[in-house]
């Protein structure tokens, strides 16, 4: 844990208006009560079984978010709860959080997962099947789509990085002045990670997803 590195975080995240979520996954209680104590609420994992353990354990003023890859089977067991959920990266998966929500009467926060880095790996929706997704109308009362969530390529490459942000960017802007455009809650742009989100928040991020810089590495994820 590096309270000093949080704080340099947090300050150019607050430069920019911008949200930082810490990505606890992996790291014991006690490293997020340390946190907590610096007066931190935004916590992000990626697993719903520790998810779910951490927020049973810790302060219930903590805003959970799902950050990775959900498994449709266990949407149910964090739709009571969790603040948002950033990696809603198909159809499928948008219509099981739209029937837990309307199992517990409760319109769950979302972001859209879209695709932007060169690997294959990445999940997310094509820039296309996004557009034509939002375009066809299905959208349900029990999901609340907040903004979109993006992770760049891997890389060095800043080049590279820059232009998969402006891509995501241009595609989150386009949607809040068209489809979006009387919606004031569609306002969040998840990118950025300990590795890039300097030029995250450079390319108009709302919100980052900070993780190794502020816990320490990770033995596994
Ligand atoms: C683990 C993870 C992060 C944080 O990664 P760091 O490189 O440790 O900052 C961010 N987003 C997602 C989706 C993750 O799974």
């Amino acid at each position: 844990m590096d309270i000093q590195a949080y704080h340099k975080v947090l300050k150019e995240v607050a430069h920019h208006k911008a949200t930082l979520v810490a990505v606890s996954k992996t790291k014991p209680n006690e490293a997020i009560m340390e946190l907590y104590k610096e007066g931190h609420r935004v916590f992000g994992e990626n697993k719903v079984q520790e998810l779910c353990a951490k927020a049973e354990a810790l302060p219930k003023d903590i805003e959970w978010h799902m950050i990775g890859h959900l498994q449709r089977n266990k949407v149910k067991y964090i739709a009571p709860f969790v603040s948002l959920i950033h990696g809603v990266d198909s159809v499928r998966l948008y219509k099981e959080i739209g029937k837990q929500g309307a199992k517990l009467d409760r319109e769950i926060p979302c972001l859209l997962q879209v695709h932007i880095a060169e690997e294959q790996t990445k999940f997310g929706f094509s820039k296309e099947e996004l557009t034509a997704f939002i375009a066809s109308g299905e959208l349900l009362p029990n999901v609340k789509i907040c903004g979109l969530m993006g992770m760049a390529t891997n890389t060095d490459d800043t080049a590279q990085i820059n232009k998969e942000f402006a891509m995501l960017k241009q595609l989150f802007d386009d949607l809040k002045e068209g489809h979006f455009a009387n919606d004031p809650e569609f306002s969040v742009l998840s990118m950025g990670m300990s590795g890039d989100y300097p030029l995250a928040l450079s390319q108009g991020s709302t919100m980052v997803r900070v993780g190794s810089l502020i816990f320490g590495a990770r033995n596994y994820t």
